[in-house]
């Protein structure tokens, strides 16, 4: 069997460009760490919501009480969600199939703060399966408070949080944690007698800050950082900047594979589930204008199109408006079409894109959502005005009327529609865990003096093994370069195969 080249010396690691070498940032599925993509909970027990789990005592079968969950029963029933989420994380199982004989996280002590869902689970027991000790996993939840606020109900894994448990890994979370519980979630997991961790894997940058806020000693200890979203990314930059990172961090948000997967398959799949599950509209021969013709804006045209949309795109930008015009869309300036559109999405990761003026001008019963940046692309605060009459015909559905009766059909308030009304498919997630788990190993195993106390992307080779590792899925067979052929174009037949900025 191939053997894991967890590092590769040769490698050239980039440090991620100046801003202006980049097009955008905020290119994460993750906006922030309390608007995130996560699922949202199938499981209600009315008795267990009157005790907090926090004066719970609760006890796992191995004996360990080193955990708070909401109902540490309910761990088998999570355990059978993960078995689900598991059929389309193949990768993940290969990985940790193949990692278990090397254990290339042997000594790593890991913090970890992250969305508890089956999906994030899998992770979860891969990553603690390639420990040789026990680990502390701190879990931010505060995305189910949101969603429950939301009055969310899609089929969808609650109890999943508790089946790591079983498996060995101390996890502090539950659905309904307020602000302070979240908080509190974090502690239990710094600040643990006895063990301190080597390693932060975070998702939104409340745990760093959090390390850097009350126990900056910790930091001593610590090998590395491995950030997974746009926020936190961004806090990293931020410390870098300021000279106060003292350790290394990985950004695995801007991995390629993960942009890929998070930004244009993953949308291209959400954008009519989370508009089907809202409204029921057919798309044969609507007229859509999509805003933005990104990553993001690119998927949700596709799938519009393949069900016989009319869509027009608008753009700022004269290349992403030439690709439109290739694909066959009419590009178009979003007050030409706004009087005839049947549907408005925005992707552009701007603000103000959508303003009362346009909305004044749609027609009636006009469908209006955000597929970019969490809630600015619309301008929704200027329909609160007392003219206006909002009315709630259902979870996250909204009709704003006009005097004479004209009605806007908001979607999640202009929140980010696929993660608010539909769910993240598993496969993309399997291909951000994988991500994750080969950022940590890379920190872990780094030779003194390779990463310094900056922020770097994931080497390419490893986003081209992410990918790898995920063919077979597909019974995909990928060609290898003759001797001749990587002679001639002046690569390693065994990669990386494109430059660090492809
Ligand atoms: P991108 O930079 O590739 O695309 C955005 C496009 O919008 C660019 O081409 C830009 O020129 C264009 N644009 C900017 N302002 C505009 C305006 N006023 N009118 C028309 N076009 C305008 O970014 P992306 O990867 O497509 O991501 C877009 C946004 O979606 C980001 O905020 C990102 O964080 C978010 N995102 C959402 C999801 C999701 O699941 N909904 C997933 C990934 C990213």
């Amino acid at each position: 069997s191939q053997q894991i080249q967890f590092a590769d010396d040769m490698q050239e690691f980039t440090k991620f460009p100046t801003k202006t070498g980049r097009r955008s940032l905020s290119r994460s599925i993750s906006q922030s760490s309390t608007d995130s993509y996560s699922s949202a909970a199938s499981y209600t027990d009315s008795s267990d919501d009157e005790v907090s789990p926090r004066e719970k005592q609760q006890t796992n079968s191995k004996g360990s009480s080193n955990f708070c969950v909401k109902n540490i029963k309910q761990a088998e029933f999570g355990r059978r969600e993960i078995e689900i989420a598991e059929q389309d994380m193949s990768a993940l199982i290969s990985l940790r199939k193949r990692a278990q004989g090397e254990k290339p996280l042997a000594g790593a002590k890991i913090v970890g703060c992250t969305h508890i869902t089956a999906q994030t689970a899998v992770s979860l027991i891969l990553v603690w399966a390639v420990c040789d000790l026990c680990m502390a996993l701190g879990s931010c939840v505060r995305v189910f408070v949101e969603l429950a606020k939301q009055e969310r109900a899609l089929p969808s894994p609650a109890n999943s949080k508790d089946a790591p448990v079983l498996s060995g890994v101390a996890v502090f979370a539950w659905k309904g944690e307020s602000e302070d519980d979240f908080w509190w979630c974090i502690d239990r997991c710094v600040n643990v007698d006895g063990w301190q961790a080597n390693m932060i894997l975070d998702d939104g940058g409340d745990l760093t800050h959090w390390v850097y806020k009350k126990y900056p000693s910790v930091f001593k200890k610590i090998r590395g950082i491995v950030e997974e979203s746009v926020t936190g990314v961004h806090r990293l930059y931020q410390l870098s900047k300021a000279g106060k990172l003292c350790v290394p961090a990985m950004n695995v948000n801007d991995s390629v594979t993960k942009q890929k997967f998070d930004n244009l398959y993953c949308c291209r799949e959400s954008i009519l589930d989370g508009l089907k599950r809202t409204t029921d509209v057919m798309f044969g021969g609507k007229q859509v204008v999509v805003c933005g013709y990104g990553e993001v804006g690119k998927g949700c045209c596709a799938a519009l199109k393949a069900l016989g949309a009319i869509v027009y795109v608008t753009e700022i930008d004269p290349i992403c408006a030439l690709q439109a015009c290739m694909d066959g869309f009419r590009v178009v300036k979003l007050s030409e079409v706004i009087r005839q559109v049947d549907v408005v999405i925005t992707c552009t990761g701007n603000k103000n894109v959508v303003t009362r003026e346009h909305l004044d001008r749609m027609k009636n019963s006009c469908i209006v959502c955000n597929m970019g940046h969490s809630n600015t692309e619309i301008d929704v605060t200027s329909l609160r005005t007392p003219e206006l009459t909002w009315e709630r015909v259902r979870s996250q559905v909204d009709h704003v009327i006009w005097p004479d009766g004209k009605r806007v059909v908001l979607l999640a308030e202009g929140r980010l529609l696929n993660l608010s009304c539909s769910t993240v498919p598993t496969f993309v997630l399997s291909i951000t865990a994988t991500t994750q788990a080969l950022a940590l190993i890379e920190l872990y195993n780094a030779p003194e003096g390779r990463y310094k106390q900056d922020v770097y992307l994931l080497p390419k080779k490893m986003d081209e093994y992410v990918a790898s590792l995920h063919l077979p899925s597909f019974d995909a067979h990928l060609t290898e370069l003759t001797d001749d052929q990587a002679k001639y174009l002046g690569l390693n037949k065994n990669g990386p195969f494109k430059p660090n900025y492809y």
